[in-house]
Order: structure tokens, then sequence, then C-alpha cells
């Protein structure tokens, strides 16, 4: 990744982390109860069963629409990129859910169940100029291998 780009938060992913090289979202897994957790519990603690047996575990990047919602107004204070965006919940194969932003779609088309792949898209420039980026999900159909369209 270039200097001028910052992840939004350190540690969501990482790179070279899938099998054929891409980034993936990791976390963290319960061994005793099988708890799956987005982000990683920096804590150490299964806050299921307060087990320290955790590991890092490593998320598909591709998963269906839980939920979504659309918002038209801008949030008061943490939210900085465009309006309106859409924003909901991804359940991954693994059978965890990851609040994400959609993109690359119209809002109108998205629908509960849809497959979806991970992207990277710039949020918002901070006040140093750096492109500050996250994870957001696409609907599959939305560029298929050539990238998003137009
Ligand atoms: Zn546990």
């Amino acid at each position: 990744m270039e200097s001028n780009r910052v992840p939004v938060r350190a540690g969501l992913w990482k790179e070279k982390a899938g099998p054929d090289g891409t980034p993936r979202l990791i976390g963290s897994e319960c061994l005793d109860c099988e708890e799956l957790f987005f982000p990683v519990q920096d804590s150490g603690i299964c806050t299921f069963c307060q087990s320290r047996n955790l590991k890092e575990t490593v998320f598909s990047r591709k998963g269906t629409i839980y939920s979504y919602t659309v918002v038209m107004q801008r949030p008061p204070v943490y939210y900085q990129g465009e309006v309106p965006y859409a924003i909901g919940f991804v359940e991954l194969p693994e059978g965890i859910r990851i609040e994400t932003l959609f993109v690359d779609c119209e809002f109108e088309d998205l629908r509960i169940g849809m497959e979806v792949e991970m992207v990277f898209r710039t949020l918002h420039t901070d006040t140093e100029g750096r492109e500050v980026v996250t994870y957001m999900f696409r609907p599959v159909s939305a560029g298929g291998e050539g990238g998003p369209k137009a």
C-alpha cells in the first residue's frame, strides 16, 4: 500500500492473507467454544466463555448481505465519507456477520441474501492529505474481473 494511504484502523485486515494472495479480513476464533470475533479481540479473552484460548483467523472475501440500510443524512461525528451511503451486515461462510459499507451499486438494487465480495476503497482524506482506506463490500455482479463499472 502506498505511503499516502492509511488503513482506517490497524489490524482489520492482512495483506496477502488469502490463498490467492489477496488481502483478507482477520479476526479471532475461540478454540474452546468456536465463537468468532471481528475485529481481533485485543483483550485476548473470549467474551462468551472467558477462554484465553483464542487464535487469529482469516475470513472469506465473499459473503451474502444479511441486512442493510441506506442512510440519507450525514451522521454527526465519525463518518466522513459520501452521503447517501449504504451500511449493513455481511454474513460470511464462516458464520460471522461483519458490519460494512456497500459500494459499486445502485442502492435500490441491494437485496438481502445477495452475494457480495470485499473491495478496498478510500473513505475520506484526512487532515494530512492521506487517503483513509477501508474494506467495503460490493455485489459480485457489479464488476466481475474487470473492476467496478463506471
Ligand atoms: Zn469462547
